[in-house]
């Protein structure tokens, strides 16, 4: 252990456990990340586009963490696009296919805001989802026409945690816009699911190293070869001219250990993690009346447990659980930290009442026994005490 740390303990007092619950937000750091990291936070530095030794060492890096990358999402390497996280990786899709190929974009309702924005920029429309968040193929058919330019879907929900069915989603454009580029955002996915496999149909995949144990603010835009798309950052003309800008190394080295961490320990994290996420989600549901899981556990990610509790409102919910130890959410973090009404529930067509309720309580790779027995100490005696407070004040 560092000094550091012990001396922040001496100040601050020994912390009190915390049930992190929270993992579909940011996922701790694995150490085979901070391990490939933490030359290049040290003596080891360069910038990967110049010339000299120094800078070729840089260089050698990245291509390396390019190689593990492309092997881990089947691309090839110079498929990659180094970005600076997901939201960028997304935008970059959103706004640069139609800026090269002009024409009408399609979304599912269900897409982070990080897809729905630059929808909204760019004219484009959503797609409706069915109540358990599965985009509407039916839909998606009559939407598409052959001048369709882009469509995109998310691999997995960040809320309810569903899965969408990418081949299927591929055959229908394919049939109906043989030109349309297909994006999916794998950010959520990346963390739990083969994305060789399941996203083997789409063009573009963006998927965000801090979901799956890599450090924040780095990412990548698969950029499948052929396909149209304008850049958004220009100047270096780094990333074959499509994301310009000096490369984030400790980043994008971290990012690929992650990565391939992940890779190899995905069978074993599922099992572990889904059996917990249903004791979790199990006792739950026996404990707390009224309780509903919004998109059942077929096709949903191993890490997801989302319920409606009916009768109290997530934030005071959230606070009591913070008090307890228990880090959770509602919906997806936004800046502010405020809690809006949820487009993805509204998609769903779940009712007003029971959005209000939203809980999401999302496991990972450090999850273990003893946060879900926290948690399933602390969530029921929070809802019954402020439904009792709720019910006082009718
Ligand atoms: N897309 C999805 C589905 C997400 O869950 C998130 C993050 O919550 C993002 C995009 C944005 O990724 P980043 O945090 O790397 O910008």
């Amino acid at each position: 252990m560092s000094k550091f740390p012990e001396r922040m303990a001496d100040v601050l007092g020994t912390p009190p456990a915390i049930a992190y619950l929270d993992h579909a937000a940011t996922t701790p750091l694995r150490p085979e990340a901070r391990a490939a990291m933490l030359p290049w936070l040290g003596g080891t530095f360069g910038n990967p586009s110049g010339a000299h030794a120094v800078a070729r060492a840089a260089r050698q890096a990245i291509d390396e963490a390019r190689d593990t990358i492309a092997g881990v999402l089947g691309c090839a390497p110079n498929e990659v696009v180094f970005t600076g996280g997901g939201t960028e990786a997304d935008n970059l899709a959103v706004l640069g296919v139609p800026a090269a190929r002009p024409g009408p974009v399609l979304a599912s309702a269900v897409e982070h805001h990080a897809v729905l924005e630059p929808l909204e920029v760019v004219g484009g429309r959503t797609v409706a989802v069915d109540r358990r968040g599965v985009v509407d193929l039916d839909a998606l058919a009559s939407a598409l026409t052959p001048e369709t330019t882009l469509v995109s879907v998310m691999t997995a929900n960040n809320e309810v945690g569903v899965v969408q069915p990418l081949s299927d989603v591929a055959r229908v454009v394919r049939r109906h816009a043989p030109d349309a580029v297909l994006h999916t955002d794998a950010v959520q996915g990346a963390a739990w699911l083969d994305i060789a496999d399941v996203a083997a149909g789409a063009d573009l995949v963006s998927v965000s190293s801090h979901k799956f144990g890599g450090p924040q603010g780095v990412g990548v835009l698969v950029v499948r070869r052929g396909t149209p798309l304008q850049p958004r950052a220009i100047g270096g003309g780094q990333e074959r001219e499509l994301r310009s800008g000096t490369h984030n190394v400790a980043g994008i080295v971290g990012m690929a250990a992650a990565l391939a961490a992940k890779a190899s320990a995905r069978d074993e994290e599922s099992t572990r993690v889904s059996a917990l996420r249903d004791r979790l989600a199990d006792g739950l549901l026996a404990e707390i009346p009224d309780a509903v899981e919004t998109a059942g556990r077929s096709a949903v990610l191993p890490g997801t447990a989302h319920l409606t509790i009916d009768g109290v409102e997530s934030e005071a919910l959230l606070f009591l659980l913070d008090e307890a130890g228990v880090c959770a959410s509602a919906a997806s973090a936004c800046a502010s930290g405020a809690q809006e009404a949820s487009h993805v529930l509204a998609a769903m067509g779940v009712p007003l009442r029971a959005t209000a309720g939203a809980l999401r309580l999302s496991l990972g790779w450090t999850s273990t026994d003893a946060d879900v027995d926290r948690a399933l100490d602390v969530v029921p005696t929070a809802v019954a005490k402020l439904r009792v407070a709720a019910g006082s004040l009718r």
